[in-house]
């Protein structure tokens, strides 16, 4: 380590306080202090170079310091940088509402803004109730969730999600939400397939309709994947289920796709490989290719009117946030779009999916792999003990931060979660990029199941 690179990392450990992070752990383990990235690619101060192989949290599509997007951010930076979106509007804002409207399922007309993933949910949840409301309908005050979901960090959002690593400490704080247990294939039962596993686990869900629906303003899913509770996976006949018992009992379906959304999952959004539209699809993180942190929440026709009215009536949305429809933010994702438009984007992600399927095919034997799922542009890993009983291996002995460490040093950033080593790299890595990043992996497991890294 150079004397510049201790240096930073000293005043970073000074005053930063790092999210979702024991800051105690960099103790031992260096901050990765980030100089410069282009493409899948980070560079450190001393030249090391690192692939991302998760996107910068999920974020970054099209890699970093891509020439399109940097270039529409400048362009955009020459002409207005950000103007109260409350009475004013831009042409980026209006462009991007368009596009948005134009490519998510049709009955979705309206978009409102937000500057986060987490915002965006708590959007959704209070337009919901506010929608209820405003229809006269003041009993409908609960929201129904599937376990082991993730929907953000704001108390509304926290509510919403079921991983108890984020949530059990301020569950005292949080709303009261009904937890249906989840479709994830995961635990379908010898011979099931994930179709057979859905229809079976909506049972439950049916159940808690039919029993709660008069209380219940919406249902909230993330649509396929489960990504922060372990990237658990269902199949798709769920959303069709839910679709229709939520328009059959009156209650709103919430798509958060702000993971899954913009090709991550094999096609733009992941509600379509069921057919289904919800009532509010909650979209972020790859919006503006991982540049500038925006979010959006689509809903329909119907929602928008019942909050339209005389002022006098008291019936608006009153809800805003600072940089709502930031014009850099939607500069960003117009480039985005424009990319996924002209270099056809989902269709060239088949082949990379494809050769990630390919890599890690090696991994289904593996003694302590128990499970190798993928969907589209994601695939994980999980780790367990013993791959017969499905033992995992004790929480506390940390394997996935052996995996996460190996990687470092061997020149890829993995941040397994938990036990489940995953990669969602940006859409711009090649078949040879995704050769070495599997091969890294599988060392960096091999390294972590085998104990030498344990304890700090
Ligand atoms: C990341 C994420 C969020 C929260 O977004 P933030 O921008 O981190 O607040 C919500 N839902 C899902 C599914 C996510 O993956």
């Amino acid at each position: 380590m150079t004397a510049e690179t201790s240096e930073l990392g000293q005043r970073d450990l000074a005053t930063v306080w790092h999210p979702c992070t024991q800051m105690k752990d960099h103790e031992s383990l260096p901050v990765l202090l980030v100089k410069k990235a282009k493409g899948v690619w980070l560079e450190d101060f001393e030249g090391n170079r690192y692939l991302d192989a998760i996107s910068s949290w999920w974020v970054n599509i099209f890699g970093h310091c891509n020439e399109k997007i940097s270039q529409a951010v400048r362009r955009q930076l020459e002409q207005l940088d950000h103007v109260l979106l409350a009475g004013c509007s831009h042409e980026p804002v209006i462009q991007l509402s368009e596009q948005l409207v134009e490519i998510t399922p049709a009955p979705l007309t309206r978009c409102f803004y937000a500057d986060n993933g987490s915002s965006a949910i708590e959007v959704a949840i209070k337009m919901s109730f506010h929608y209820w409301r405003n229809r006269g309908q003041m009993c409908k005050t609960r929201f129904v969730n599937l376990s082991n979901s993730y929907h953000g960090e704001t108390m509304g959002a926290l509510s919403m999600g079921d991983v108890a690593l984020f949530k059990e400490v301020y569950q005292p704080l949080l709303l009261d939400t009904i937890t249906v247990p989840s479709p994830d294939s995961f635990h379908s039962e010898p011979g099931e397939t994930p179709q057979d596993c859905a229809r079976r686990m909506f049972s439950h869900m049916e159940a808690v309709l039919q029993k709660h629906h008069e209380e219940v303003c919406a249902v909230i899913v993330e649509p396929l994947v489960q990504c922060a509770g372990g990237m658990r996976m269902y199949a798709p006949e769920y959303l069709s289920l839910l679709r229709e018992a939520c328009d059959r009992y009156g209650v709103h379906l919430i798509a958060d796709e702000i993971a899954v959304g913009f090709g991550r999952t094999g096609t733009m959004f992941a509600c379509e490989q069921a057919g289904i539209a919800p009532d509010f699809m909650c979209l972020s993180k790859a919006l503006t290719g991982g540049y500038l942190p925006m979010s959006a929440v689509l809903t329909t026709e119907g929602v928008y009117e019942a909050f339209y009215d005389e002022y006098e009536n008291l019936n608006a949305f009153m809800h805003s946030h600072s940089y709502t429809g930031s014009a850099l933010g939607c500069a960003a994702a117009l480039a985005t779009l424009e990319i996924f438009e002209e270099d056809n984007v989902i269709d060239a992600n088949r082949k990379l999916s494809q050769e990630l399927a390919k890599q890690c095919a090696r991994f289904n034997d593996h003694p302590n792999v128990v499970d190798v799922r993928q969907c589209g542009m994601i695939v994980a890993i999980e780790l367990a003990k013993d791959k017969a009983t499905r033992e995992p291996f004790p929480w506390q002995q940390r394997r996935g931060l052996q995996v996460y460490r190996y990687g470092l040093q061997h020149g890829v950033l993995l941040r397994p979660l938990a036990n489940v080593v995953y990669f969602m790299p940006p859409y711009v890595i090649t078949t040879e990029e995704i050769r070495m990043l599997v091969d890294v992996a599988e060392r960096g497991i091999e390294f972590a199941v085998r104990g030498e890294g344990q304890g700090r």
